[in-house]
């Protein structure tokens, strides 16, 4: 029977880290009487975690009621988790993410050092894995193709495969990452007004579109590199080619790119488009020319939404990325024609809660964890 004791333990001990994550800081009593487990049993499996650094005992319970409290247990937070590369247009960030969900920018590097460019990045995670005990690594897909372009994901895939295996001979867990699945997996586990939902629909607008779903109670994972909705077609007569080899995709009418070619006419560098983007948020306000573009664009987002709200019945859309920074006006809009052509009634569609900067890093950093616990309660 040794494999039903092995897997009642490992789901308790699963039950016991839910609770944790869910609750935060909580005594050993109250685990007990949550889990409906053993004060003894409470006892031995949070050791074997204590004795694995995923728990760490918190400051004393701070009550006014006299008697003594227990101490609270809680995942240790300093506990490094996962190393996280994401690659900007024109920076790649290493941030180091822990089991409470949070991370920390360890290093930032231009793409403008090119000279013994490998050899900065070698240093980089040298410094790292030097100081941190990371067993996974997680690089965000790029969002736009416009890197250079001999630094590939493969390069830094077999760079940082090859300077792990040197330092610790043996493989590390790589994974690339969507980043609509990631912004899916953020906003869930920050902002609790979805856990009501079971069928939600992301929209991460930047420069293109990426979308994530979670349906019918579950991520829905893709392989590899991500198919999505910005790839449904919204204008049939379009002769507008996109880079996925189609015409008249959503996301060239709703990626901020549209917004970016209507507005000012001619190209602009990827590293400028940002600012450019913020510039004409704050001119719509007095400027006719902005303004009634930017009702355009809701209208051209507000066409995908109904799509996917109209063929996947879904509860809840957020929207988020660059679409962040938008005034609320824009996203009552999207609301409004949305729900003036859906099928079903009591759809929200709200705006994201966290800034286009960190949402998808925070989604890899919560992504990080499960995989570890995944590892975690198997051995
Ligand atoms: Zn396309």
């Amino acid at each position: 029977m040794k494999t039903n004791h092995q897997s009642m333990r490992e789901k308790n001990t699963q039950m016991l880290i839910n609770l944790l994550k869910e609750n935060g800081p909580m005594s050993k009593a109250a685990l007990s009487r949550k889990t409906n487990l053993a004060a003894s049993s409470v006892t031995r499996l949070t050791q074997e975690l204590f004795d694995d650094s995923i728990l760490s005992l918190v400051d004393k319970e701070k009550t006014e009621s006299a008697g003594r409290k227990g101490d609270l247990i809680y995942l240790n937070v300093k506990k490094s988790v996962s190393l996280i590369i994401s690659f900007n247009v024109d920076k790649i960030i290493f941030d180091v993410s822990y089991l409470d969900g949070s991370f920390r920018e360890i290093k930032i590097v231009d793409y403008e050092k090119t000279e013994g460019f490998e050899k900065v990045i070698s240093n980089v995670l040298d410094d790292i894995f030097s100081s941190n005990k990371i067993g996974i690594i997680l690089l965000l897909e790029p969002s736009n193709l416009s890197l250079r372009s001999d630094l590939s994901l493969d390069i830094m895939l077999s760079l940082v495969r090859k300077i792990f295996f040197d330092k610790f001979k043996k493989e590390i867990k790589i994974k690339i990452l969507d980043q609509g699945i990631l912004a899916l997996i953020a906003e869930m586990n920050l902002s609790k007004d979805l856990s009501v939902d079971n069928n939600i629909g992301y929209v991460l607008i930047n420069e293109k579109v990426n979308t994530g779903l979670f349906l019918n109670g579950q991520v829905i994972k893709k392989n590899g590199y991500g198919y999505s909705f910005g790839h449904t077609t919204i204008d049939i007569k379009s002769k507008k080619l996109c880079e996925c080899g189609n015409r008249g995709c959503w996301e060239l009418y709703a990626g901020v790119n549209w917004l970016l070619d209507e507005y000012y006419g001619d190209k602009i560098k990827d590293e400028e488009k940002f600012q450019k983007y913020i510039k004409l948020l704050n001119r719509a306000n007095q400027e006719s020319k902005a303004n009634e573009l930017l009702r355009k664009y809701a209208y051209n987002i507000a066409v995908g939404i109904i799509n996917m709200v109209n063929s996947l019945g879904l509860d809840a859309v957020v929207v988020g990325g660059y679409i962040y920074n938008v005034q609320p006006w824009v996203i009552n809009e999207i609301e409004q024609i949305v729900l003036s052509r859906s099928i079903k009634d009591n759809i929200r569609i709200r705006s994201s809660k966290i800034s286009p900067a960190k949402i998808c890093r925070y989604g890899a950093s919560f992504h990080a964890i499960d995989l570890f616990f995944d590892d975690y309660l198997k051995k």
